[in-house]
């Protein structure tokens, strides 16, 4: 089967590869704290840097999950407030973790069709603005994050980028935290995250000094130091990271092609408005480079699913409020332009006009 499926979403070819090789050097049983590891560590850290062109005096740690990282920036990062932009269903379970954990969570819900508006004047006393740059749920994305640098020149921004982080270059210095885990963009099997942090965060995080947690974020840096790990970690998914980012272009290469490759879906669906599948959002600015989202009937779109499900291709389903009625389809850097023709072709012989 060919997947577009968009997380856990179709990993690296030469992840078997990779596994095998894993296998045989014998990392699988390396110890946490041994030098083997740590030299890995350092080398994926510096690779990170290197191919996402993470600025050097961010900090990057390896955690669990995205939702980890939800939980972390409640703890360690946020006293009182935090302020969740959000138009879909990732951005509004994360503020719901938050309500869990903090005194106080403001959520400002914004139109799939719009992007955020700033009535008031700028917050001096916001803490933490949380944004999820890119709604997996829905194919949105923000594409300027540097208007929630204005409107809070105080806070921390922090930014969900899960189902764009590998894809599309970012502009780092618009956030001070930034999470993605590895089962979507990055096309590694689930089981870690990244999570990437500003000098600025760090003070922040000195400042509230939380170290009630296994995973507090001061605790989590001391390790870092290091290169050790605050747990005993997914090595396997340390070393699988460590081969495709050394196999990998920079960053600003693959974003040029997922950037034609989105506009060439997009171009390609246009066709299709007359069959009943329309874009969640209409509005091309905020529709996502790295997931396209196709609204429909339930009836159609179980339709087209089987339709492409018998030429061995899976589409995404659609997610929380847009789950029966919704296909997304990852534009991901490990799904090759073959099967992208291969996809189109099956749609084409089916709906074509
Ligand atoms: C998938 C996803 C998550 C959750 O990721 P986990 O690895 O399951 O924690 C969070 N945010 C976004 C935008 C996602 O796409």
């Amino acid at each position: 089967m060919i997947t577009f499926y968009p997380g856990p979403s179709k990993v690296y070819p030469n992840i078997g590869t990779y596994m095998q090789e894993a296998f045989t050097d014998g990392v699988l049983s390396i110890n946490h704290r041994s030098p083997q590891c740590m030299a890995l560590t350092q080398s994926v850290i510096t690779a990170i840097h290197q191919k996402l062109n993470v600025p050097a005096q961010y900090s990057i740690y390896f955690i669990s999950s995205a939702t980890e990282a939800w939980e972390i920036i409640a703890q360690s990062l946020t006293k009182h407030e935090s302020i969740h932009y959000y138009n879909g269903d990732f951005g509004k379970k994360w503020a719901e973790y938050a309500k869990r954990l903090l005194p106080a969570v403001k959520t400002i819900k914004f139109d799939v069709n719009a992007l955020p508006t700033f009535d008031n004047a700028v917050d001096e006393n916001a803490e933490m603005v949380c944004i999820t740059q890119n709604e997996t749920s829905n194919g949105t994305q923000l594409r300027d994050l540097t208007v929630f640098r204005q409107q809070y020149p105080n806070a921390l921004l922090a930014m969900d980028v899960t189902s764009s982080l590998g894809g599309i270059s970012l502009d780092w210095d618009s956030g001070d935290i930034w999470f993605a885990s590895v089962q979507k963009c990055l096309g590694l099997p689930a089981g870690m995250a990244l999570m990437i942090c500003s000098p600025k965060a760090l003070e922040k995080a000195r400042i509230i000094n939380d170290r009630n947690y296994y995973n507090s974020l001061l605790f989590i840096d001391e390790n870092f130091q290091k290169f050790q790990t605050h747990y005993t970690p997914n090595v396997l998914n340390i070393y699988l990271l460590n081969k495709v980012l050394a196999e990998v272009e920079n960053i600003s290469i693959i974003d040029k092609r997922i950037k034609q490759q989105a506009t060439d879906w997009y171009n390609f669906f246009n066709k299709f408005d007359a069959i009943g599948l329309t874009y969640i959002t209409q509005h091309a600015e905020i529709q996502s480079d790295t997931i396209i989202a196709l609204e429909g009937s339930q009836a159609h779109i179980e339709a087209v699913k089987q339709q492409a499900k018998q030429a061995g291709i899976v589409l995404g389903n659609g997610y929380g409020n847009w789950k029966n009625t919704t296909i997304r389809i990852a534009n991901f850097p490990a799904i090759t332009q073959n099967e992208i023709d291969f996809l189109r072709q099956t749609l084409q012989q089916t709906y074509g006009t």
